[in-house]
């Protein structure tokens, strides 16, 4: 038996890095993988592939959430919502890490996952009091002299991130010497640094230490100053939004600071926390419609969550649709070019070839 093929005969095709409509666009998975993508007329189904007619839908890549935490969830869920990737940003390493190498494998129910593993943070600071925090999720990092050996521990575990907190309003900070330590070591094995930061003190610190990432918009009341936001864009900050879990006035002023980012031009990258309250699993309205108030066009958000946190992450494989590429795949229902709203309405879900058989309900 060879590799099964499937063509899927969809209303619109998002193509390769510029997501570039077709229409009508068909897709063909063999394996695991992308074979062939074009306009519909341009592609011959082979005799006995499986043909899947979806004049309705719109295919584009799989979103990449680059802030969940995973263990919250049955991650069936989170992928069945069309989340083909999953970074997790903060749970104790023996717990994820063999849930993010069991997802490497294809037969995984769920997305494939990344993690950070454990939030490295001052004696006494966040997340350590956290009620949602596992014991394990924090870890103390007491001085500069305790970065070296903390970051070589989290990689050797597995991390694919370094992630670490600066929250004032929840307990001690890290230094800035620490933190610098902390940055310097994580860069020196290739590997980004994601901050949680709550106040504009924390933040400048972060970019100081040279923080890759935030992995939250600035979680205080504070607003984006314009250098701040020139700053960012100049030593290319990305910023993970995680808008839905944030309420009323206060996902206002964050939603407002993603703007002033966004309008610079800073990279964004699709993220939702979840895990904490708010967001739902799979590809999530709330934050969809947040980051469409913060100015970002439907292109721009599906970019965020697919090409733009494909090379953030270096997942050289994903994060487009062009022959070659893995076949991380969904399908929404309607334009979500002109409707993001579009996005939450999943159809259909490929991970690595394999098709979900059950989708969310919605
Ligand atoms: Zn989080």
């Amino acid at each position: 038996m060879g590799k099964s093929t499937t063509v899927v005969r969809a209303g619109t095709i998002l193509a390769g890095r510029e997501l570039e409509p077709m229409t009508p666009g068909t897709l063909v998975i063999e394996g695991s993988g992308i074979s062939a993508l074009g306009p519909s007329r341009s592609i011959d189904a082979p005799s006995d592939a499986t043909v899947v007619d979806a004049p309705r839908v719109t295919l584009l890549p799989g979103f990449i959430d680059c802030h969940v935490h995973i263990g919250f969830a049955d991650p069936i869920e989170v992928l069945a919502g069309g989340v083909t990737t999953a970074r997790d940003l903060g749970w104790p390493p023996e717990r994820i890490h063999p849930l993010a190498r069991a997802s490497a494998d294809g037969g995984f129910t769920g997305p494939l996952v990344l993690a950070a593993g454990p939030i490295l943070t001052a004696p006494g600071g966040y997340p350590s009091h956290a009620q949602w925090a596992p014991e394990g999720t924090a870890r103390i990092v007491d001085g500069p002299d305790d970065a070296h050996e903390a970051v070589a521990l989290t990689a050797a575990e597995g991390a694919t991130v370094v992630k670490v907190a600066l929250d004032e309003s929840a307990g001690p900070t890290l230094g800035p010497v620490t933190l610098k330590a902390i940055t310097d070591a994580a860069h020196r094995r290739d590997l980004r640094v994601t901050g949680h930061v709550h106040g504009l003190p924390e933040l400048v610190k972060a970019l100081d230490a040279g923080l890759d990432e935030l992995a939250h918009m600035l979680l205080g009341p504070d607003e984006l100053p314009g250098p701040l936001v020139t700053r960012m864009v100049r030593d290319r900050v990305a910023v993970v939004p995680t808008l839905s879990i944030r309420f009323g006035p206060d996902q206002t002023r964050a939603t407002g600071n993603v703007a002033r980012f966004a309008a610079a031009g800073g990279t964004i990258l699709y993220g939702t926390d979840f895990g904490n309250r708010g967001p739902r699993p799979g590809i999530d309205a709330r934050e969809v419609a947040a980051m469409a108030r913060a100015g970002m066009s439907g292109r721009r958000i599906i970019a965020s969550a697919t090409v733009e946190a494909a090379r953030a992450l270096r997942l050289a494989g994903a994060g487009s649709l062009e022959p070659g590429k893995v076949a991380d795949v969904i399908g929404v229902d309607g334009d979500p070019l002109e409707e993001p709203l579009a996005l939450a309405r999943v159809r259909m879900v490929w991970r690595g070839g394999n098709r979900v058989a059950r989708l969310r309900n919605e």
